[in-house]
């Protein structure tokens, strides 16, 4: 409970804070900018003290005062809070780093001092493009043509806010170990040293990723490596319950779902908050802080990726193996691998596409694409799912069966799933779901699986390969498998 607590608590200073940053500071004081993902701030200047907070990378705060290696910094609720001088990289405030920004509100009112109750110095029309300088507590210093001031930072967006919702998804993610008792080390690499061990469930902060290694961080700050397949992937996890909807500017936000109630704030255009519940002409949904709050479904929309269910508006990447100049294996007839596993992911591309799944090959003919660019399809297009396609071969012609192969602990259950569905529908040797370190699984940042759906180095499998039987009959598992998968 604690536990949750905490991790409620940072994910809400971590969403207040995030959008309200800019990177600029007042006149008279420097600032820092954080080099690292995921700083802790304390309550004072050292590791002993209370965590008050957290930073993300690139965020840059106002400096007050120094204290040893620490730095007093001020936050956008314009409470203060510490931060490691070895985490931030100084700097002093410059015109270079002012930006962009438009107005989102209709006559939004330009104050004196960033407070609610400063004399209005101005107001700005909605779409009016202005400067902005620097950030205070939910404030932003703007300038234009006409009126220079503060205003609320809510009803003016810039890059780095219509950015903002990004970079937190990929800044929260977390790991679950997933192995009863694993060791955090210096590097990543199995042969590095032990910083620390930690058992089954501890919960870790994804800091870098390296060759299927994550960098990690612990609650009490220490930082170190584990290896990706001893640990599950919280982020994962979560995105796919999450329904979203759409605002139009100054649409209130209620505390009960009836018009005359009390209100908790507004939301601006395009604005997404996850759905909690549906009624009656309501939406219940979660607010940042982690309460929630009703709006009226007339001034919402619920988006498409609401539907999380089944395979249809899924992304699924299809990976036809080796192909080019890259024959892969040879069968002992001939039969070249690269061109069944393009046979058999356009089969199947047909039958995703069909069920209205968004498919994309790596690629649609008998060309050369390397690893990294396969993975980076994946990775790129937020892939729902990638299913790399290959043949076996063995020393031994009397080896036969399929394998499946997953690299990350997350998606075991996928291959499982799939691996399942191709035994049920094959009936060929079944040689189970196996961990594999292959790169288009192991540097995929989204759930892969490769499959192995055959042997081509045995003569007697190698014919029932190339029959279409076998075709159709692969492809019905991998497609049953997925929609296992997404069920
Ligand atoms: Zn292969």
């Amino acid at each position: 409970m604690k536990k949750l607590f905490f991790r409620l608590f940072f994910l809400v200073l971590f969403f207040l804070i995030a959008p309200g940053v800019i990177h600029a500071g007042a006149e008279e004081a420097g600032t820092v900018t954080v080099t690292h993902a995921a700083v802790y701030i304390r309550s004072g200047p050292g590791v002993s003290y209370p965590i008050a907070g957290k930073a993300a990378k690139n965020d840059t705060y106002t400096v007050l005062q120094k204290d040893g290696d620490w730095f007093q910094i001020r936050l956008p609720q314009g409470n203060t809070g510490w931060i490691a001088g070895w985490l931030v990289e100084t700097g002093t405030p410059s015109a270079k780093q002012s930006k962009q920004g438009k107005i989102t509100a209709d006559r939004l009112r330009i104050r004196k001092a960033p407070d609610q109750s400063a004399a209005i110095v101005g107001t700005l029309e909605k779409n009016a493009v202005v400067t902005v300088t620097r950030a205070e507590g939910g404030w932003v210093y703007i300038e234009s043509g006409n009126v220079s001031g503060w205003a609320d930072s809510q009803y003016v967006q810039t890059e780095k806010n219509k950015n903002a919702g990004k970079t937190a998804e990929n800044n929260v993610s977390a790991a679950i170990v997933a192995a009863t008792s694993l060791n955090i080390r210096r590097s990543p690499s199995l042969q590095s040293g032990t910083v620390a061990t930690v058992t089954y469930g501890t919960r870790l902060e994804i800091t870098g990723t390296d060759h299927g290694w994550y960098e990690v961080e612990l609650e009490d700050g220490t930082h170190g490596w584990v290896a990706g397949f001893y640990v599950t992937r919280e982020s994962q996890a979560k995105r796919s319950s999450e329904a979203e909807v759409t605002l139009h500017s100054g649409t209130n936000l209620y505390k009960r779902p009836q018009s005359g109630s009390d209100t908790v704030g507004t939301a601006k255009a395009g604005d997404r908050f996850p759905i909690v519940s549906e009624m009656d002409g309501w939406y219940k949904i979660r607010l940042e802080s982690g309460t929630s709050a009703y709006i009226s479904a007339k001034a919402a929309q619920k988006s498409d990726t609401a539907v999380k269910k089944g395979i249809k508006g899924k992304t699924i990447v299809l990976d036809p193996g080796h192909g080019g100049t890259d024959n892969g294996t040879t069968g002992a007839y001939g039969t070249l691998e690269k061109l069944v596993t393009l046979k058999t992911a356009n089969a199947l591309y047909e039958k995703l596409k069909k069920a209205g799944a968004r498919v994309i090959l790596t690629r649609n003919s008998d060309t050369y694409v390397s690893l990294s660019e396969r993975t980076a399809i994946s990775n790129t297009n937020h892939a729902d799912a990638f299913v790399s396609i290959h043949f076996d071969s063995a020393e031994d012609s009397h080896t036969r069966g399929h394998t499946t192969y997953y690299y990350h602990a997350q998606d075991y259950d996928f291959a499982r799933l799939v691996n399942n569905q191709i035994t049920s529908r094959l009936g060929t040797v079944d040689r189970g779901v196996k961990f594999g370190d292959f790169h288009v699984i192991r540097e995929n940042t989204q759930p892969a699986i490769l499959l192995e759906l055959g042997y081509l180095s045995s003569p007697a499998e190698e014919k029932h390969i190339v029959e279409k039987s076998f075709q159709t009959k692969a492809v019905a598992g991998i497609y049953n498998g997925l929609k296992a998968y997404f069920q």
